[in-house]
């Protein structure tokens, strides 16, 4: 079970309030879901978030959302396992109307306000959204990449394969 981290998100703004901490990946259900994770996620896998609330940035109470996530995946290119990292950080604005700021500031986004927002849900929703559709391994790590593509060539080529069964049976 997630521990349950819910705040007031218009309180949790004007009074400036900040908060911090490291969630599980493997508590977020969604996510987990969509990770082709074919890897035993160790202690380095986790997310850290800073959530920190601001009364006068903008016009309305604001939040904003500081998330440093270190997940294990599966490289699309090559099939091995991989890890993909995200830093992200977000601006919202606590508000239940409809905004015109938002439309001048593509960097803002907007929360309604709700006594009992819950963070990991808020941090799960961005990550889902974040998360590569087909994650591969970065020009960095190309080295890997190619090397375990190498290695896959050195398979025996199915279709050999089949010419000596059918040599073997004739
Ligand atoms: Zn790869």
């Amino acid at each position: 079970m997630m521990k349950i981290l819910s705040i007031n998100n218009l309180e949790f703004a004007l009074s400036e309030q900040s908060m911090a901490g490291t969630l599980a990946i493997l508590e977020m259900e969604r996510l987990t879901d969509v990770l082709l994770m074919p890897q035993i996620v160790t202690d380095e896998h986790n997310i850290k978030f800073t959530l920190t609330g601001h009364n006068k940035k903008y016009s309305s109470p604001s939040l904003h959302l500081s998330l440093d996530a270190h997940f294990p995946t599966t490289c699309q290119r090559c099939l091995n396992p991989m890890s993909v990292r995200l830093k992200l950080e977000y601006d919202y604005l606590i508000t239940d109307s409809e905004l015109t700021e938002l439309d001048e500031n593509d960097d803002l986004d907007w929360l309604e306000i709700s006594p009992v927002m819950s963070v990991p849900a808020l941090v799960e929703d961005e990550l889902l959204i974040a998360f590569p559709i087909a994650p591969t391994h970065s020009s960095e790590q190309q080295g890997e990449c190619k090397q375990h593509l190498v290695q896959s060539d050195k398979k025996p080529n199915p279709f050999a394969v089949l010419k000596d069964l059918i040599k073997k049976s004739s």
